[in-house]
């Protein structure tokens, strides 16, 4: 083929979730959109805090235009940098300085970026733990290095820690994790970073190299019931974290986050410039102007977090009573359900005759599992009950 066919073949096959997406939006035209209940995509339904329109609003009358869109320094202003570092060590008792962060195109420029600039070898491997968020792989393999994924603990979502560590070895670079999580809403516990960090830091040394984890928080924010989410840069030296605004200020499409990268991690200066290296050669330039002027006023706002919590109770209450098997989200806004067949595939075929649009979780690694994404309409939760009973019917 004269074109790139690893290129090639992303850009011809839509992700199953868009897949879905789509379809949704064929079926609204033709049996009317109250009778379609599309709970596959993770786009924010809760609207912006105030203080995202407030400053746009601002920031449009009293910056000139070079100020407002222009150009910025390619890892990111200095006053956006500053609010975030003074935010966290705040929030965290961390000691953060500005230098520190590089402001990204959102999670998943922050996590290509990252892979690009700790893989140096197509026998470099990362690994991600099931369930798992599935373009983890489509952005390590542009990198040459390959994806190994542990199994789901399917009991409590944690880690399987005797999976990963037979499959951690000499050729490992990171590890990806991802809590809050999607798909599954679990959120990784105190004593499961600890863990972690214990068996990460043993396996450092036995191959002599550092091997970091990737935290990939974008929804660091969004957690029920007062749980609580380790801030892992405490707990392990080697971390990049990488953020994203998309949940926390339900700011998707404006394409804005950060790589964190702590003077803590190994040679952190030459990580810090590999970071920066990686950005200019996947061609990000610098993060949008003026969402990066907004976050620096936004710190520490979020939507509605209980609006998500109201739909989580909801849904969580309507399925369990109906006699799904569902794990109790502690965090993000997907429910994880047990599929009523093997094949979550087949499942989620047969629930799209009821126009219920669900998503299998066999592309997030844990098959016999579908994701029910809620940040949705709460009424289109309350309508689509009749739905999941006649589903559910079908299999009795
Ligand atoms: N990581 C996870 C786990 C996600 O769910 C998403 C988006 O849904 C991303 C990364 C990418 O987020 P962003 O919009 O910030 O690129």
């Amino acid at each position: 083929m004269i074109y790139n066919e690893q290129m090639y073949e992303l850009g011809s096959r839509r992700s199953a979730i868009r897949e879905l997406f789509e379809y949704g939006k064929q079926r609204a035209a033709i049996v009317g959109a109250e009778n379609v209940y599309d709970f596959s995509l993770g786009n924010p339904t809760v609207p912006a805090p105030d203080c995202v329109d407030e400053t746009i609003r601002r920031l449009t009358e009293e910056l000139d235009c070079i100020r407002l869109h222009g150009y910025t320094s390619a890892q990111g202003d200095i006053e956006t940098r500053t609010a975030i570092a003074e935010f966290l060590n705040n929030t965290h008792g961390t000691h953060f300085g500005a230098n520190d962060f590089y402001i990204t195109m959102g999670a998943a420029a922050s996590l290509s970026i990252a892979f690009h600039a700790l893989a140096t070898s197509s026998e470099d491997e990362f690994i991600a733990i099931a369930p798992f968020f599935p373009e983890y792989k489509v952005f390590v393999e542009a990198t040459g290095a390959s994806l190994k994924v542990v199994p789901a603990d399917t009991k409590e979502f944690q880690i399987d820690f005797a999976a990963l560590e037979q499959m951690v070895n000499v050729h490992t670079k990171g590890v990806i994790i991802n809590s809050p999580n999607n798909p599954s809403g679990a959120v990784y516990s105190v004593q499961t970073i600890e863990r972690l960090a214990k068996l990460l830091g043993e396996k450092e040394k036995e191959y002599g190299h550092p091997i970091f984890i990737i935290a990939d928080e974008p929804y660091r924010e969004i957690v029920y019931d007062g749980v609580e989410v380790p801030f892992v840069t405490k707990y392990y030296n080697n971390t990049l974290v990488c953020y994203s605004y998309s949940k926390s200020l339900s700011l998707p499409g404006e394409r804005i986050g950060y790589i964190l990268v702590p003077q803590e991690a190994y040679d952190s200066k030459a990580l810090y410039a590999a970071v920066a290296g990686a950005g200019r050669a996947l061609g990000y330039v610098c993060a949008p102007s003026m969402m990066q002027k907004v976050i620096a006023q936004c710190q520490g706002q979020t939507g509605d977090v209980e609006l998500y919590k109201k739909n989580r109770d909801l849904l969580y209450e309507g399925l369990t009573k109906i006699g799904y098997e569902c794990f109790k989200p502690q965090g993000a806004f997907y429910m994880f359900v047990k599929s009523l067949e093997e094949d979550a595939d087949a499942f989620c075929e047969r629930a799209k005759e009821e126009d219920l649009l669900i998503v299998s979780a066999n592309g997030f690694g844990c098959p016999g599992y579908v994701r029910i994404s809620y940040c949705v309409d709460e009424d289109m939760i309350k309508r689509s009950f009749g739905a999941f009973e006649k589903l559910y019917q079908t299999y009795q």
